[in-house]
């Protein structure tokens, strides 16, 4: 499917390595201001920057109602290839670029445990690079960047995506930072996130109980029903909730009580289906204890559709570029986070996984409403050690120091490469056009998000997002290994 272009993939390398410092200043910023979800103005803005000095317009901002989200855009006309970039960090993750647990001397908690760091500064460098050759060469075509905010919150492209921000491309890509390196050619959930909140009355629990009408009752009421539920729905669904609030004191009825609650599903379909009868549970314990509930839909993604053709042009290049190589000393201090989890001392990854193929997993990701916009395709690259999950202090550290720093030079080469092929190859957005049109059956996206903005605010009870899909690929057997 890759046109033989050496040439081309000989000078696109050579642009990327020429802004390889302007993107390790990108990721060393942004992993040092360490910004949670929706609260990521310095590194948005620092990143905007960069492409903005580098001739990108910025032609959008605050879209899908959250004001550290942008468009940059380089070029005109067909065709039109998008690259996504993320920058938020996580709570408490804050560590010193060093191989053991060390809280950051300047204070600062956040940490880029996930690595959105090179997330964003990798997608930019790619697109400067593609933004330099395509001038160079005379290569019409549009690439726009994506600066998506909150992939912690699952409360990004989706939202931008209900805005409309990724109509009209032809193919979008994107990568993340993982302990392995393979490919984002997974099905992955559909999924919508909730707060169901029960009022009713309080009242002494010894002296009058009688008085009283208890919303914890209500909920636990609600998560026996969903348990019930669970017996009725397809074995790919699943349901997850937590109670962050059911009450203060053990001598007073409670009044309020507040349930997080996840619904994920094979498909947007099935979510929508069952997230009423969900909502009828609600209603239900509200009426069996004469409480009242409220229930807010936080956001919602879709499934990720795999795609195969973009899939097999990415791996040629994953292969052709190959996994990064380390030194001794970057081996050592892989092992030592490892010795010091006590996980096996195996190392920084050297090798390229085979193809996951669209494998079905149970993790959801906001990158799923992209690809139910455009045929989307995602490098996984490593940089952070093997057995090591997403969102651990080891992760920070090693994307705050050299380990980092060679996987998002990586990533930074295979998405441009990849971008390449987009923008020459006509055969290949064909194919991948033809494929993502079987796969969504060419009904049109309309977001699963009840809202038209996050409804903002930092959220520590439900963390979650694409980066399950991280441990799910590293974790992962890989059928054809
Ligand atoms: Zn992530």
């Amino acid at each position: 499917m890759t046109t033989k272009n050496d040439k081309g993939y000989r000078e696109i390398a050579q642009q990327v390595d020429a802004v390889g410092d302007t993107i390790w200043d990108m990721a060393s910023h942004v992993w040092a201001f360490a910004e949670l979800g929706f609260e990521e103005v310095k590194s948005s803005a620092y990143e905007s920057a960069v492409l903005k000095k580098h001739g990108f317009t910025i032609s959008d901002q605050g879209i899908g109602g959250i004001d550290t989200s942008w468009i940059a855009t380089f070029g005109s006309g067909d065709p039109v290839i998008g690259i996504l970039v993320e920058f938020d960090a996580l709570p408490d993750l804050g560590n010193e670029a060093v191989p053991t647990k060390t809280p950051r001397k300047d204070g600062i908690s956040n940490g880029h445990g996930c690595g959105h760091n090179l997330i964003g500064s990798g997608a930019i460098g790619a697109a400067l690079a593609l933004g330099t050759h395509m001038r160079k060469e005379g290569i019409s075509g549009t690439l726009k960047v994506f600066g998506c905010p909150a992939e912690e919150l699952l409360s990004g492209k989706n939202y931008m995506a209900k805005a409309g921000a990724f109509k009209g491309l032809d193919a979008c890509l994107h990568w993340h930072p993982a302990p392995v390196n393979t490919l984002w050619n997974l099905n992955s959930t559909a999924a919508s996130d909730f707060w169901f909140e029960w009022h009713g009355t309080s009242a002494h629990a010894g002296a009058t109980p009688w008085e009283g009408r208890s919303a914890l009752q209500a909920a636990q009421l609600f998560l026996h029903g969903v348990d019930m539920m669970r017996e009725h729905i397809l074995p790919t669904s699943r349901m997850h909730y937590i109670i962050p609030d059911g009450g203060s004191a053990v001598n007073v009825v409670p009044d309020y009580a507040k349930v997080v609650f996840r619904y994920r599903g094979h498909n947007a379909d099935d979510v929508l289906k069952n997230v009423e009868w969900v909502k009828d549970i609600a209603k239900g314990a509200a009426l069996a204890t004469k409480t009242r509930v409220v229930s807010t839909n936080l956001d919602a993604a879709y499934d990720t559709l795999p795609n195969q053709a973009l899939a097999d042009a990415m791996m040629v290049h994953l292969h052709r570029l190959g996994p990064c190589e380390w030194t001794d000393e970057e081996q050592s201090f892989a092992k030592k986070i490892q010795k010091e989890v006590g996980k096996p001392e195996d190392g920084l990854a050297t090798e390229i996984l085979p193809d996951p193929k669209g494998v079905a997993i149970g993790a959801s990701s906001d990158v799923g409403d992209v690809s139910y916009n455009t045929p989307t395709m995602g490098a996984i690259i490593s940089a952070w050690p093997l057995h090591i999950p997403p969102h651990h202090w080891g992760c920070t550290a090693c994307h705050g120091m050299s380990i980092g720093q060679k996987g998002v030079l990586k990533a930074a080469h295979v998405l441009a490469a990849t971008g390449l092929d987009l923008f020459t190859n006509a055969e290949l957005r064909f194919a991948a056009k033809a494929e993502f049109d079987e796969r969504s059956g060419g009904k049109p996206y309309q977001s699963l998000c009840e809202g038209d903005a996050p409804i903002g605010g930092h959220h520590p009870e439900y963390h979650d997002g694409h980066d399950q899909i991280v441990v799910a690929v590293s974790q992962m057997k890989m059928a054809e290994k």
